[in-house]
């Protein structure tokens, strides 16, 4: 059977060394920490993911979470005004739940898997030489290593790359004590909090080592009030200045966090990147080819929270791409054409991600206002997270805005 290594455990990687496995490949992972390491360390993310990504799961039988984790029915959005009462609130039903599985939870466990069903699992932190000396001896090398250093493989897409400095400063941390919002004790949201000209708060429950927890995740403008977390190494300093800056932008969301704990030490985060596209072809010193998979060539900033989404929607569409291929070689052409294909549904991520971080124009104003008063808005920005070229028929474009609001208006 053809033989395939992966280089780095984690959301794209295991979906796609798991889904090869079944499938009969012979399947190498090399991931530069254990299961126990990845367990026991520090938070990664707060992967949320919406339906289609959570199939694709489900399809591999990985879903073996699903019951425990929180279901996430609906996707709430507020807006600030300048005296922090909220100028906009509302909530959008999703068609089919979300949810989010530390992926400490997630990786740690998929990893012990992957290893009991006979997968080679190589515990070394690849580098360009390794990666050299393997192309020789697989059919196949991917590198889903996320936004490490081997990224340095993969040449910068300019033409699809805007951005060349973060645009975010994110800081996260994981809570247990998080009360309900007053007004939908009955159901799970993920809540964005816009702060204009400032940054967003992000509030999602999450199924963690200890259990359910809540995710209080900080996205700041760069050099704003909110980029205030590098440096700070103590974990409760970090949740102090967390809650700190909830009550002074978003009361309501710090009205229900005012008995909360850390789920552990190392249940914070703080960091930035730079969003970016790169080649999907990787050539290596020796000539040798490698293919770039999730993060690796397409890394969006995390405040639409797609990129486990898009993580898991690559290896989907990666893995059908190889077990079309069959026999012939993974060769360059192929490495592109597989690229391409995800990339039909990439370039929708990162064309809205992207447009969500610059100031919002006036009708993606309206468009957010009239979530308030018009229900199928609100309701149809809530499942555009899980497919977001449906912004190409409504949110772009001022005339498409208008057509469309006063289309439900009129309804
Ligand atoms: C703060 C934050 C919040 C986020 N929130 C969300 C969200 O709500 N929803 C969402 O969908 N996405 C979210 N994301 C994005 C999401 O976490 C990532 O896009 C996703 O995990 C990418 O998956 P991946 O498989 O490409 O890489 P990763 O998940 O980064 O996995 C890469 C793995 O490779 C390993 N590795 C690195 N270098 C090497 C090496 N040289 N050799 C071997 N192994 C190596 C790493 O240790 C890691 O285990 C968030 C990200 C951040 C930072």
């Amino acid at each position: 059977m053809r033989k395939i290594l992966i280089v780095g455990a984690g959301q794209s990687g295991l979906q796609l060394a798991l889904g090869l496995q079944t499938q009969g490949y012979e399947v190498t992972l090399m991931s530069n920490r254990t299961a126990d390491e990845i367990r026991s360390g520090r938070v990664m993310s707060t992967q949320c993911m919406f339906h289609t990504a959570l199939q694709h799961e489900r399809d591999l039988q990985l879903n073996f979470w699903e019951s425990q984790a929180p279901r996430i029915e609906a996707l709430g959005v507020s807006v600030a005004a300048p005296d922090s009462s909220r100028a906009i609130d509302w909530v959008g039903r999703l068609d089919g739940y979300a949810q989010s599985v530390d992926q400490r939870v997630k990786m740690a466990g998929w990893m012990e898997t992957f290893a009991q069903r006979g997968g080679q699992l190589v515990i070394h932190g690849a580098a360009v030489s390794d990666l050299d000396f393997f192309a020789r001896t697989y059919d196949l090398v991917m590198v889903s290593a996320g936004k490490g250093e081997l990224v340095s493989m993969f040449g910068r897409d300019a033409a699809r790359s805007p951005f060349t400095v973060p645009q975010r400063a994110l800081a996260v941390a994981y809570v247990h004590g998080m009360g309900v919002r007053p007004e939908h004790p009955d159901f799970d949201a993920v809540r964005c909090n816009l702060v204009p000209g400032v940054g967003e708060l992000f509030v999602m429950p999450t199924f963690t080592n200890s259990g359910r927890a809540d995710i209080l995740f900080w996205e700041g403008i760069p050099g704003g009030p909110l980029d205030a977390f590098q440096g700070i190494k103590d974990p409760s300093e970090h949740l102090a200045l967390t809650l700190e800056l909830m009550e002074k932008f978003t009361p309501w969301e710090y009205a229900r966090a005012t008995k909360v704990e850390l789920t552990d030490a190392g249940g914070t985060l703080a960091g930035r990147y730079t969003p970016t596209v790169r080649n999907p072809v990787g050539r290596l010193p020796g000539g040798g080819l490698v293919l770039g998979v999730a993060d690796v060539v397409v890394a969006n900033d995390p405040i639409t929270g797609q990129g486990s989404n898009s993580a898991s929607k690559c290896a989907a569409a990666y893995l059908g791409s190889i077990v079309e291929r069959g026999d012939q070689p993974f060769d360059e052409a192929w490495m592109q054409q597989t690229f391409d294909r995800y990339w039909e549904t990439a370039q929708h991520v990162t064309k809205w991600t992207n447009a969500m971080l610059g100031v919002p124009p006036e009708h993606v104003l309206n468009l957010i206002g009239a979530g308030g008063q018009l229900q199928p808005v609100a309701d149809r920005f809530a499942n555009g997270f899980n497919n977001p070229a449906d912004f190409e028929n409504f949110f772009y474009e001022p005339d498409k805005t208008n057509a469309y609001l006063a289309s439900v208006a009129g309804a």
